[in-house]
């Protein structure tokens, strides 16, 4: 069953309709040649999907029977932030905006480093593609994507959100590797990636004083966007 984004107030919950409009009924009618009586997803992104069947196929919109309401649909018990260095080359950058909303991501804080050789992302085209991900995955939220900060505003706002801050580091010492046991559970957490020149020794310390878990993924040098995704898959239990 195909997935499309509602608008919030293009949804009746007395009447049980919904209505698809612009781009998402142009999406649904001109390329997937959805029609009437045909089942279908909506998602209003911010924490319900509905099971519907579209019932009349009119120009430029798809009105719709609300079946069931589905909240929190493929959404994860936890909610993960990613604390991520940002990325140099959009293209990876895209994609790992892409990876983190497939794996259950709830926000992204993009951090500025000592060692980021960016400081700005097209904000534009990154929503885009997190629109087209939430649609492709089918989820309930898309992902929130925070104001760009340094590194010690992010760490501080995830320890203010009472979240526990795990800093993957790939010279952490191996004992300390990454688990699912230890980290199993659905408590709210923080995963901090740093950018291609990795995390300097004084965001080290500071990562240290705030008590960030420094762990590692192994001997070998992941790419930041390979890191977060390896993590993720890890951290996140369904
Ligand atoms: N030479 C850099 C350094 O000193 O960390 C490598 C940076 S790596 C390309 C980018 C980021 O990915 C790192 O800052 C770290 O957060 C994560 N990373 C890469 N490999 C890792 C590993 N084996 N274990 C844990 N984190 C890793």
């Amino acid at each position: 069953m195909e997935c499309f984004i509602v608008e919030k107030e293009n949804i009746d919950l007395e009447k049980r309709e919904l209505i698809l409009a612009g781009d998402e009924a142009h999406h649904a009618t001109r390329s997937l040649r959805i029609r009437s009586g045909d089942p279908l997803l909506a998602t209003d992104l911010s924490g319900t999907c509905y099971r519907c069947r579209v019932e009349r196929d009119v120009p430029g919109t798809l009105v719709c029977s609300i079946e069931e309401i589905l909240p929190n649909f493929g959404e994860p018990k936890r909610d993960v932030l990613l604390i991520q260095g940002l990325i140099s080359q959009p293209s990876r950058w895209e994609f790992l905006l892409e990876k983190a909303t497939e794996l259950g991501v709830h926000s992204i804080q993009p951090i500025i480093t000592e060692r980021t050789e960016r400081d700005s992302f097209n904000r534009e085209r990154s929503e885009r593609i997190l629109r087209a991900a939430v649609k492709q995955t089918k989820r309930a939220r898309i992902l929130e994507l925070r104001e760009l900060s340094s590194f010690g505003e992010a760490l501080s706002e995830a320890i203010k959100e009472g979240r526990r801050v795990i800093l993957l580091h790939e010279a952490a010492n191996s004992s300390s590797s990454i688990s699912r046991s230890w980290l199993k559970g659905d408590d709210a957490i923080a995963i901090a990636v740093g950018p291609e020149g990795g995390f300097s020794d004084t965001e080290m310390e500071l990562a240290s004083k705030a008590r960030a878990e420094i762990v590692s993924l192994g001997p070998r040098r992941l790419r930041a966007e390979t890191a977060a995704i390896a993590a993720l898959a890890i951290l996140i239990d369904q």
